[in-house]
């Protein structure tokens, strides 16, 4: 459907969970806590209600994301549940990898369209620093990709820009040389405690790209919802992808909304204005209520985040509680 702005609306992000196994230092840093009660986070049921109502408006592409979703039991029937929804699209995921191995068979039984994989560092000392976990090995993460790779499930590496990962971005990016794999760079929001990190260049990450791939070059390649922008390279089986939602705005070609896991509709990342569809689906609502009070939220949307006029941001959650 089109916004208020024209664009059109065709993607929804949908947080199943605020639990995470991993603790992020710029998402849920160590000492975090996920305040919310079994009670608050929506059902499968109420979730897939959502995804119906969404598809009729044209909303065709989902991706389940959370906090870590593979934390949640059933996520692999839900999935399926969804694919069944007829006029759905895609649906895809985005993990910490850390469950995935065991959840694999599912998730592709399910009928997964995609996934992306988070990995910031292929250093275990340095994932421990970032994520909390102790036990990082680059081994079982090459293991995990293959496996991936064979079974011919698109797959996409997603690193955030740190201080601790800047120097070593050609290291991440050469898994798109050894995997038909993108490896994606996104600069770091200032959302949660992203806010009050330092925020590294994705310009100067591709600088350092660009001295070792020389013929690193943009492709206009359309690979996913989203608003990433790729390069290649004749030496590469997959692309460098770049997500600068600070640096280079792309507010005019946004054609997502978010679901929160407890069940808030957020038309724009820097905005707390949701539209509390818990409420609407427990007070016994019908399906055409659903639909309007859904169009009419995402019609107005609002026009552009203000990542960079930060006062005027008025969300205050983090990264886990909204669903990245
Ligand atoms: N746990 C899953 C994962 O890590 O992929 C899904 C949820 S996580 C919130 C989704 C994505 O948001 C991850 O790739 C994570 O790196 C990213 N993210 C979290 N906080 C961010 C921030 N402040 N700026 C940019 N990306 C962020
Ligand atoms: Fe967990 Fe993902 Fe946030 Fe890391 S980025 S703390 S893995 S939800």
């Amino acid at each position: 459907m089109l916004d208020q702005y024209g664009r059109n609306i065709n993607y929804m992000r949908i947080s199943i969970t605020d639990r995470c196994n991993l603790r992020c230092r710029y998402c849920m840093p160590e000492g975090v806590t996920c305040p919310e009660g079994h009670d608050d986070i929506l059902r499968y049921e109420e979730i897939l209600r959502v995804c119906r109502a969404a598809v009729a408006l044209g909303i065709t592409r989902f991706k389940i994301t959370g906090g870590e979703p593979l934390v949640r039991k059933g996520c692999a029937d839900l999935i399926a549940q969804m694919k069944a929804l007829p006029g759905l699209e895609q649906v895809t995921l985005t993990t910490n990898g850390l469950l995935l191995a065991s959840k694999l068979d599912a998730l592709c039984a399910a009928g997964l369209d995609a996934l992306n994989i988070s990995l910031d560092t292929l250093d275990p000392e340095k994932f421990r620093a970032i994520t909390g976990w102790p036990d990082f090995s680059a081994g079982e993460l090459r293991a995990l990709l293959a496996n991936c790779c064979t079974r011919g499930l698109r797959t996409k590496l997603n690193a955030v820009l740190l201080e601790e990962n800047r120097d070593e971005a050609v290291e991440l990016a050469a898994l798109a040389e050894e995997f038909p794999v993108d490896m994606r760079f996104i600069e770091l929001m200032p959302i949660g405690f992203g806010g009050s990190m330092t925020r590294v260049s994705p310009d100067e990450v591709l600088g350092q790209l660009k001295t070792h791939w020389p013929d690193l070059h943009p492709t206009e390649e359309k690979r996913g919802n989203g608003p990433a922008h790729y390069y290649a390279s004749a030496a590469l089986q997959g692309r460098i992808g770049f997500i600068d939602a600070v640096s280079h705005a792309f507010c005019a070609d946004c054609n997502r909304v978010r679901l929160t896991s407890t069940g808030q509709l957020k038309p724009c990342l820097s905005f707390e204005s949701t539209l509390d569809l818990r409420a609407l689906l427990r007070s016994g609502c019908t399906e055409e209520e659903l639909q309007t009070a859904l169009e009419q939220a995402i019609y107005r949307k609002p026009r552009a985040h203000s990542f960079e006029r930060r006062e005027e941001m008025t969300e205050h959650r983090t990264m886990s509680q909204i669903g990245g």
